[in-house]
C-alpha cells in the first residue's frame, strides 16, 4: 500500500516534471519566433541621482508582447534563453538597440546619461563575448565608458577566476561594471573585492523591507560597504517616498523604481524626459 501510494507520487512528479518541460519547449520555440518576428523590444527605466534629482542613467530592459497581445515576463523567458544558447544573440540584440537609443538621447542632449543593459553569465562565458563587444562598439560612435554591464553575483560560483578575469578584459575596454541583484546571491566579500566593478544595485528585497529596523540597517550596511569599496550604490526597486527619503539620508547615490518612473518604450521616455526637466 504504502509502496503503491510512493509510486503514485513518482508518477504525479514524473508528469509535472514533463508538463514543465513541455511548457518550457513551447515558450522556447515561440521565443525564437518572436525574436525573428519582432515581437521584443527594450523599454528604459530612469536611475536618477538622489542629491540632484536628475537623470544620470537608464536601464534597458527586455520585453515580449506576442501578436496575440500576451505578455511574457523576462523573468519567465531569459532564464530559458540561457539555457538554450539563444541569450547569445538575444544579448547582442540588446546591446545593439540600447546604443542606438542612448546616441538618440545623446542627439537630443543628454550627453551625460548612461546606459545599462543586463548581461547574463552564459554571456560572459561565451568564447565570443570580447569580439562580440569590439564588435558592435566599433558600429557606433559612443564612448563605451557610457555603457553599464550589470551582472548578477551568479558570476561567482563556478569558474571565478576565468569570470573574473574576463571581466577584467572589458573593464579595460572601458565599460562600467554593477553587480545587479546585491545581497541575493552568493558572492563573498572576498570576491566582491577582487571583481573590477565600479557600482553595486541594492536589490529591490532590502529596499522593499527597509521600513523595518533590520530591514534599514541591512540598508545602511550596504550602502557602507559600498564607499568602504570605493563603489557607487544604486537603489533598485523604490517605490515609496518614505524609501526615497531613506536612502537619501544614508548617502544612497542612486535610485531606480516606480516611484520615480517606469520602465518605459522610447516614446513615453521622451514624454517623461520633457515633463522632468
Ligand atoms: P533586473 O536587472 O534586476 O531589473 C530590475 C527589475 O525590477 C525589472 O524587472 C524592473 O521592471 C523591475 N522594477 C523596477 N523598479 C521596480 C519597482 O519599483 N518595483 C518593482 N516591484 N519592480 C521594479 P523586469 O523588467 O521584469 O526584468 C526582470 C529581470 O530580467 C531583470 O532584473 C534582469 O535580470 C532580466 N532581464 C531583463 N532584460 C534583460 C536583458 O536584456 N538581458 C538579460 N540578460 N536579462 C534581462
Ligand atoms: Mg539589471
Ligand atoms: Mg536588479
Ligand atoms: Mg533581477
Amino acid at each position: 500500500q504504502a509502496k503503491k501510494h510512493h509510486r503514485g507520487h513518482v508518477v504525479r512528479f514524473d508528469r509535472a516534471v514533463v508538463d514543465g518541460a513541455r511548457n518550457r519547449l513551447d515558450i522556447l520555440k515561440r521565443l525564437r519566433e518572436a525574436f525573428d518576428q519582432q515581437e521584443l523590444f527594450l523599454v528604459f527605466q530612469p536611475k536618477l541621482s538622489l542629491q540632484s534629482g536628475r537623470i544620470v542613467g537608464l536601464e534597458a530592459l527586455l520585453r515580449w508582447r506576442t501578436k496575440q497581445g500576451e505578455f511574457i515576463s523576462p523573468a519567465d523567458f531569459i532564464p530559458l534563453a540561457e539555457q538554450s544558447g539563444l541569450i547569445i544573440r538575444l544579448g547582442e540584440w540588446v546591446l545593439r538597440n540600447a546604443i542606438e537609443q542612448l546616441i538618440a538621447l545623446r542627439d537630443k542632449g543628454y550627453k551625460d546619461v548612461h546606459m545599462a543593459v543586463n548581461l547574463s553569465v552564459a554571456q560572459l562565458q561565451h568564447p565570443d563575448i570580447l569580439h562580440m563587444l569590439t564588435r558592435v562598439m566599433g558600429e557606433f560612435d559612443v564612448p563605451s565608458h557610457f555603457i553599464e554591464l550589470e551582472i548578477t553575483e551568479s558570476i561567482a560560483m563556478g569558474d571565478i577566476v576565468g569570470n573574473i578575469a574576463t571581466l577584467n578584459r572589458i573593464k579595460s575596454m572601458g565599460f562600467k561594471l554593477a553587480m545587479d541583484d546585491f545581497g541575493t546571491g552568493f558572492s563573498s566579500l572576498n570576491y566582491l573585492q577582487q571583481m573590477p566593478i565600479d557600482c553595486l544595485k541594492i536589490d529591490r528585497a532590502f529596499v522593499q523591507t527597509s521600513n523595518s529596523k533590520s530591514g534599514s540597517e541591512i540598508v545602511e550596511m550596504i550602502i557602507q560597504l559600498s564607499k568602504t569599496l570605493g563603489l557607487k550604490v544604486v537603489a533598485e526597486g523604490v517605490e515609496e517616498l518614505e524609501q526615497a527619503e531613506l536612502l537619501k539620508s544614508l548617502q544612497c547615490d542612486e535610485v531606480q523604481g516606480f516611484y520615480f518612473a517606469r520602465p518605459m518604450p522610447q516614446k513615453d521616455l521622451y514624454d517623461w524626459l520633457d515633463k522632468h526637466q
